[in-house]
């Protein structure tokens, strides 16, 4: 088959943004938050559980902890048991309270706006903060790379890198800034209700004509 050129590629991808925003014109964080620093808690106790467990065990959290500081000052033992329906809960328990003994000491118990502050707290890699600067904040930073968004990334041809910060900089270069945090939005939701990781659904997908690796009918 031939190589694909930069430039067919960047053509490629405005047809995909635009079947995209046809397809899914609701896209949205599904993580349910009311405030940035929601976002951030939410999304740090996201990594490796589904964002439906994370909303299930948010719901109480977020009337019990209320501010920064409240989990700044929650005894350790009790905030890991109040969040320990979601996988790897202690460790998340001890990122939380560093980061948000962060926030307090540094920002006034505000969420900053930068991917610099934002990574040098506990818990917060460049994903988590690519989506509270783009969701949040509506920032177009970054382009949040998670598990679907990689998936798809690799099967629609877009990258061929393996790791979050190659595959982002491969995407960066294909999709106008003003669409970042939406493609991620998009990306995200088709990956979750049409090419999920076991059995993508080539024959209804709105992507098929423009996608390397749609299955054969
Ligand atoms: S055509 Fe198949 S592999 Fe390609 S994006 Fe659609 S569901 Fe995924």
């Amino acid at each position: 088959m031939r190589r694909e050129s930069q430039v067919d590629r960047r053509k490629r991808t405005a047809q995909i943004i635009a079947a995209l925003g046809i397809g899914y014109p609701d896209a949205h964080c599904e993580l349910n938050h009311r405030s940035p620093f929601e976002l951030l808690i939410a999304t740090i106790l996201s990594a490796q559980s589904t964002d439906r467990q994370v909303n299930v065990v948010t719901n109480d959290l977020f009337h019990k902890y209320r501010t920064a500081r409240d989990f700044a000052e929650a005894d350790l033992a009790k905030l890991a048991e109040d969040i320990r329906r979601i996988g790897l809960y202690r460790s998340k328990a001890r990122n939380i309270q560093a980061c948000c003994r962060a926030l307090v000491d540094r920002y006034g118990g505000e969420v900053p706006r930068t991917m610099a502050e934002l990574t040098a707290l506990a818990g917060v890699g460049r994903k988590t903060a690519n989506v509270v600067l783009g969701t949040a904040f509506g920032l177009n930073l970054g382009i949040v790379v998670d598990t679907h968004v990689a998936r798809l990334a690799q099967r629609l041809g877009l990258s061929s890198e393996s790791s979050p910060v190659k595959i982002e900089q491969s995407l960066r270069q294909l999709v106008p800034v003003e669409s970042w945090t939406a493609f991620s939005h998009w990306l995200i939701w088709h990956g979750r209700r049409r090419c999920t990781a076991r059995k993508p659904d080539c024959p209804g997908c709105e992507l098929r004509i423009l996608c390397p690796s749609a299955a054969k009918p």
